[in-house]
């Protein structure tokens, strides 16, 4: 995919919320906790020297209209990417507030994506550290804590409402 083009007047300022929220593999950082060589609000002790993961990120508030000022990250606590090749809206959610997603504006804004998702079979997923939720317009599955390697499958079934999506983890030694 071609790089992200930062929007016109937005910058990272003092946030530093991804160094605490995303998985970074290159330095065995888990999500949801610090990283070490963070320092808060301030930045990255060792940015010249930094993993080429943390190089190539771009959230998508820097990047994406559509996300308001509600959506700086230091101030909504939620990280907004795209994963899957851009399958899937991941909403990583700093694990101090883990229901800080369902306040509005946010939770609105999740669930018109999910309602776009249904269109093209695409998911929705907040993550708060190692555990994942999938997010449909009418309800959730929460897959609880994700091993490495696992992967998210989803599948339509048909109730007495009509067809519903449901979501399920696929541990990383099972076939799909
Ligand atoms: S979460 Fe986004 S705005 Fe905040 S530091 Fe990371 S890239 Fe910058
Ligand atoms: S290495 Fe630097 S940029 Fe990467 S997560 Fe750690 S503090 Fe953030």
């Amino acid at each position: 995919m071609p790089p992200l083009q930062v929007l016109e007047g937005r910058s990272c300022g003092s946030c530093t919320l991804c160094c605490k929220v995303m998985k970074i593999a290159e330095i065995d950082k888990p999500p949801g906790r610090w990283c070490a060589d963070c320092r808060p609000g301030a930045g990255c002790a060792i940015y010249p020297q930094r993993p080429a993961e943390c190089r190539d990120f771009t959230c998508a508030f820097l990047t994406n209209p559509d996300l308001g000022e509600d959506w700086r990250p230091d101030r909504a606590k939620l990280v907004v990417t795209l994963e899957g090749d851009g399958r899937m809206v991941a909403v990583h959610v700093d694990a101090s507030q883990p229901d800080g997603w369902r306040r509005r504006p946010f939770l609105d804004k999740i669930k018109q994506w999910a309602r776009l998702a249904e269109r093209d079979d695409r998911l929705v997923l907040v993550r708060i550290g190692h555990r994942a939720l999938v997010v449909f317009p009418d309800s959730e599955f929460d897959l609880g804590p994700m091993e490495e390697g696992d992967r998210i499958g989803a599948r339509r079934r048909m109730t007495h409402a009509g067809p519903r999506r449901e979501a399920f983890r696929i541990p990383r030694d099972e076939p799909i």
